[in-house]
């Protein structure tokens, strides 16, 4: 394949441009020619005249384009407002098609049913790029039904977007569609000889606490942790819920793992009742965090990518960037796009969402870089197109953030780590390490509310253990305690019962059983019973236990099943001890 780039000027210049392509495929062998167009401008007669004068200069160019925050050329940001790139393909199979369709929520489904159709019923598509307007709508009808696509088909693609963050209009538009919003374009293109791959390059680190998702409808994200989703980033980043709110929280996205890929959502708004407007559907319980940019770790992800993009030799890249990232970098985005130019002629725009299928899932994703590489005919074999990436100079400032995040990414994990301990420390029993009273008590109460009737406990207390402390020393005794708590938790894990074991004071202890081994809690007591009475204590020798154990009925409530499973231990010490009673 042969690529020229070139920036649109007006139209004269533009045939002359033209020209000398319809002269190259005259004279060369060619299969199929296209235009891509991307204009950081929302100028719709600027756009037609450059498609009217395309299909007039070339009636069989398949062109397609929209408007962007940013148009990349030769791996450069352009300073033009509206580019062009011209690819010529050599090999006869070669083949590109383009469908656009108005687009909605309400016609989602319908358009990408056509898409899906189209690829099953044309073997040769290799690749679906996707142009699309998002404002306004959740992404998540969409990629969910494009995941159905044939599954050795690339899909990738761009939200169209334009210079202004707050501009609420994007266009799109080809050679099967005027130049409009509320659309979107499917590019297809494959053939015996295309080979394309993709990559998803991010670089964002996770920046603080982890939140949970607690309330969200569709794209609407209205509260973590319990409180405004928005509070979150006046907490932390002192950002204000007003007018600014998108530009000001655009570097700090929320990440979350999904199905093995991370995903990276910047919200595009915030209403007054403090929730947040996302592109695509958010789920409640989903844990998130903020998440910021790292200039070291971006740069080693986008080299090492390169290096792995590199080795498919290319002749071709497709860059769709986050809006974000060119944000984010300021004079210094070239960094991370201009090293792919040494690899391919390299294209594409500043977008308002990324999609990439990975793992037979179309996602939706913000702040990332979704790179689609382009091969017309083999590898050759020897050869290599090197990925270079030389000399970035992060500059003094960046560097600092760099430390910045770094030391709260280091003070959070410490803090994560000391609330983790504390947490434990909270609801375990100094000597025994089992669970505490309040613990235990507490896992009571919710599996009465959780399991209803499948609920069992069993109470025990060892016998004349009162003899243990004054024949042999309260640390004899301790060590008895131990041991019972231990061989507790060992049998339980042994018998592979759901169980929670507390001490519930002094000697005894409360064993709480769920669900389908509720109904195994006599033999569970038994076991224990048994199994005590043959442990050998260093100067205890041989020590017993008594156990009550109860099922919660229909009329029980928590404190009625603790009353009655005391009561069934009180008729075993009555009856002399070491046995186990059932009430
Ligand atoms: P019974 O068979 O009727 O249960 O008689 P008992 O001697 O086991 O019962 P009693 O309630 O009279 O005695 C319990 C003893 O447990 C009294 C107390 O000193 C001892 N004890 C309570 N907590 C601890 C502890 O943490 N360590 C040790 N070593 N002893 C404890
Ligand atoms: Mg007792
Ligand atoms: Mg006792």
């Amino acid at each position: 394949m042969k690529q020229i780039q070139f920036d649109y000027r007006n139209k004269d210049m533009l045939m002359q441009d033209i020209r000398r392509v319809k002269q190259w495929c005259q004279q060369n062998i060619s299969s199929a020619v296209t235009f891509e167009i991307y204009s950081e401008v929302l100028d719709k007669i600027a756009i037609d005249t450059i498609c009217t004068t395309i299909s007039q200069e070339i009636p069989e160019a398949v062109y397609s384009g929209c408007t962007t925050n940013g148009n990349i050329m030769l791996g450069e940001l352009s300073r033009s407002n509206v580019c062009i790139v011209c690819t010529i393909f050599e090999f006869p199979d070669t083949r590109v098609e383009v469908i656009q369709r108005p687009i909605s929520e309400a016609s989602a489904d319908a358009v990408c049913s056509e898409v899906v159709d189209f690829v099953d019923k044309n073997p040769w598509v290799k690749a679906v790029e996707m142009l699309i307007t998002i404002r306004g709508m959740s992404m998540t009808d969409i990629t969910t039904h494009l995941s159905k696509v044939r599954s050795d088909v690339e899909v990738f693609g761009g939200g169209a977007f334009a210079m202004d963050l707050d501009e609420q209009q994007a266009y799109v538009f080809s050679n099967d569609g005027e130049c409009t919003t509320g659309a979107v374009v499917f590019r297809f293109i494959g053939g015996d000889n295309i080979f394309v791959k993709t990559w998803q390059i991010t670089g964002w680190k996770t920046l603080g606490l982890e939140h949970t998702v607690t309330r969200s409808h569709g794209k609407t994200l209205y509260e973590l942790d319990g409180q405004p989703a928005f509070d979150v980033y006046y907490k932390y980043l002192n950002i204000e819920n007003d007018k600014n709110f998108f530009k000001n929280s655009l570097e700090f996205p929320i990440i979350y793992q999904k199905g093995g890929s991370k995903i990276l959502r910047a919200p595009t708004g915030s209403g007054n009742d403090g929730s947040l407007a996302m592109t695509a559907n958010i789920e409640e319980g989903i844990k998130v965090r903020m998440a910021y940019g790292d200039p070291e770790t971006i740069l080693r992800i986008v080299q090492e990518g390169g290096y792995e993009i590199a080795q498919f030799q290319p002749q071709m890249i497709h860059i769709y960037s986050c809006a974000a990232r060119r944000f984010f970098w300021g004079d210094m985005a070239d960094t991370e796009t201009k090293p792919f130019q040494s690899v391919a002629q390299t294209s594409g725009f500043y977008t308002s969402g990324e999609f990439l299928r990975k793992n037979g899932e179309l996602i939706q994703h913000n702040v990332t870089l979704v790179i689609g590489a382009f091969r017309e005919g083999n590898v050759i074999v020897g050869e290599s197109n090197e990925f270079e990436m030389k000399g970035f100079d992060i500059s003094k400032q960046v560097s600092l953030i760099s430390r910045l995040a770094n030391f709260i990414d280091i003070s959070t994990a410490e803090l994560e780590e000391a609330n983790r301990k504390l947490e434990a420390m909270a609801v375990t029993d100094g000597l025994t390490g089992i669970y505490n009273r309040m613990k235990i008590q507490q896992d009571i109460i919710d599996s009465v509310l959780e399991y209803k009737t499948d609920t069992s406990l069993i109470m025990i207390d060892i016998d004349d253990f009162k003899k243990v402390n004054d024949t042999y020393g309260h640390d004899e005794g301790d060590d008895v305690l131990r041991g019972l708590a231990k061989l507790m938790t060992d049998t339980a894990a042994e018998l592979g019962v759901t169980a929670s074991i507390g001490r519930w004071g002094g000697e005894e202890f409360m064993v709480c059983i769920t669900g389908e081994d509720a109904g195994r809690a006599e033999q569970i007591a038994e076991a224990f019973r048994q199994r005590f009475a043959q442990l050998e204590f260093d100067k205890a020798g041989r020590q017993t236990i008594t156990a009550g154990v109860t099922k919660l009925t229909a009329e029980d409530d928590a404190e009625t099943l603790c009353i009655r499973a005391d009561k069934a231990l009180y008729i075993g010490k009555h009856d002399g001890k070491n046995r186990v009673v059932v009430l």
